[in-house]
């Protein structure tokens, strides 16, 4: 834990806190070098002429985007949104409620275009672009994990995540980048994955993993890598190859293909579910990052598209990846069509793991032992791309019955937190969006509290000792936040943690 870190004081839901105005003033995260800047495209550092070129932008993304113009019109500053967003709950900082958020930029495009705030800037709230105001652009956007659970409450539906995106290309294009996010999607287009782990070194993992479940289960289940023919190609997130708890929902999903007898592959050039490029809201990045994935799936001539526990690369593949790379109907370039006839179209393309296995599981293809988990008292927290950013299964909700689901089967002690705190409202864990870096673990800790308080509920309450989830941010965040709040990091896990205890192999 960071010395100089400390978590907020717990209280009781519902909660409204006193603002403290200038409590996250100035924090920011490091600001990418130019090798970082200039290998995904843009400028190295920030240029002469910035201000023309932020203003140009924003015109351009207005135009591209009529969504960002409705919203940033729309707004009629009721206020329902403003004691919504995790990082206010949190920090208190009156300008991380999310319309003072949205107003950062609002303020710039009503005097730049708009016909009052060009001749009346003082009435309208107008502001001219300044460094500072750039400043403060960097620091509170990235103040945003971008999770969208103020446009729940919003009576208009508005996105502040879409707003922040757009601060966020804007900042990018007058080379004035995060170090956090751009690094990543560098690594992403020279090696395959965030971590930078090399196929070589992929490989050696996933047979020291054979090597393990063989001791600890006694089957020989597999870890393949780049099996041509093969019928699923497993899309999951690079921290599921080393790091705790991820790698327990690695072996889950290998012992669930095992079980079922399905033949399945990793790729070593799309060994990377996460996407960045939504992060930083740069739709190129965006598309050259899922290219990689499409090119795989050709090569290796698989049937079936699968993705694992991962929020945001769940919603990038649920609602980008068909007129990104044509998994799903919309592309129509020749690669998009040879892939859309390659795959099997029986099955939903992309799918979920937790869809996979939940099919597995209601016909009976696969079966649970419930009582393996008898130690654990589960809970379950959705995660914010999944909640807010996409579906599972046929039905409207079942990206929150599923996973839940998928729970019950395994495990026989299950509470919910309350409403207020789950599914279309849930909390973001206060790392996502490109924030899960050790230079915001302040803005960490606090976001986190909002989650921390209602997970206090249950643990006192029922006993609640370990907290599902099906996102690689939301795990790491909480193994790193937890400890703050008193409790231990091995609290937070997968859902398919949960399954891997549960499943019975080779009956
Ligand atoms: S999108 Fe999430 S993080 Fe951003 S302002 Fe809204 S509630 Fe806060
Ligand atoms: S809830 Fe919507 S309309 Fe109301 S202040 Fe927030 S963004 Fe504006």
């Amino acid at each position: 834990m960071a010395a100089n870190v400390t978590a907020p004081p717990f209280r009781v839901i519902p909660i409204i806190p006193a603002i403290l105005p200038g409590a996250m003033e100035g924090l920011k995260p490091f600001v990418a070098s130019d090798k970082i800047q200039e290998a995904l495209g843009f400028p190295g550092e920030l240029v002469e002429d910035w201000h023309d070129r932020a203003i140009a932008k924003m015109g351009e993304l207005l135009t591209k985007y009529r969504s960002l113009k409705v919203y940033l019109d729309a707004c009629v500053h009721c206020g329902a949104c403003s004691d919504k967003c995790h990082y206010f709950l949190g920090t208190r900082d009156p300008k991380n409620m999310p319309v003072a958020r949205q107003d950062l930029m609002r303020s710039v495009y009503r005097r730049y275009f708009t016909l009052p705030g060009k001749f009346f800037p003082k009435l309208v709230g107008a502001r001219n672009l300044t460094r500072e105001v750039l400043d403060e652009w960097y620091s509170y956007f990235h103040q945003c994990s971008e999770c969208r659970r103020c446009s729940v409450f919003c009576p208009y539906g508005i996105d502040t995540a879409e707003i922040t995106m757009a601060a966020r290309e804007i900042l990018d294009s007058v080379g004035y980048g995060q170090k956090y996010s751009n690094e990543i999607i560098g690594k992403v287009h020279k090696i395959g994955n965030n971590l930078g782990l090399p196929g070589p070194a992929l490989e050696d993992t996933l047979a020291g993993l054979e090597e393990d479940v063989k001791e600890a289960s006694g089957s020989d289940v597999r870890f393949p890598l780049d099996v041509k023919g093969a019928q699923v190609l497993l899309i999951t997130p690079s921290a599921d190859f080393f790091a705790e708890p991820h790698i327990d929902s690695l072996i889950g999903y290998a012992k669930v293909f095992h079980a079922a007898g399905i033949s399945w592959t990793l790729s070593s050039m799309a060994s990377e579910a996460g996407n960045f490029g939504l992060f930083i809201g740069n739709y190129e990045q965006m598309r050259k990052v899922a290219l990689r994935i499409r090119q795989a799936a050709l090569e290796l001539g698989v049937k079936r598209i699968v993705v694992g526990e991962c929020g945001h690369a769940w919603r990038v593949a649920y609602s980008f990846w068909n007129t990104l790379t044509g998994i799903g109907d919309g592309a129509s370039d020749p690669f998009a069509l040879q892939l859309q006839r390659q795959l099997d179209h029986r099955y939903r393309q992309p799918s979920h793991i937790c869809e996979l296995t939940w099919d597995l599981i209601e016909r009976k293809a696969i079966t649970l032992d419930p009582d393996a988990n008898d130690h654990l008292v589960v809970t379950f927290h959705d995660s914010c791309n999944v909640a807010r950013g996409s579906r599972m299964g046929e039905m409207p909700g079942g990206q929150f019955e599923i996973p839940r689901a998928i729970i019950r089967a395994s495990a026989n002690h299950y509470v919910e937190m309350q409403d207020a705190t789950t599914r279309e409202k849930t909390f973001c864990c206060g790392g996502g969006g490109g924030l899960l870096t050790d230079d915001l673990m302040d803005l960490r800790v606090k976001g986190a509290l909002p989650r921390m308080e209602a997970l206090k509920e249950v643990v006192d309450r029922d006993g609640v000792n370990f907290m599902a989830t099906i996102c690689a941010i939301c795990k790491t965040q909480f193994s790193k936040v937890m400890p703050y709040y008193g409790y231990n990091m091995r609290m937070v896990g997968g859902v398919h943690q949960l399954v891997s205890n549960a499943i019975r192999l080779g009956d």
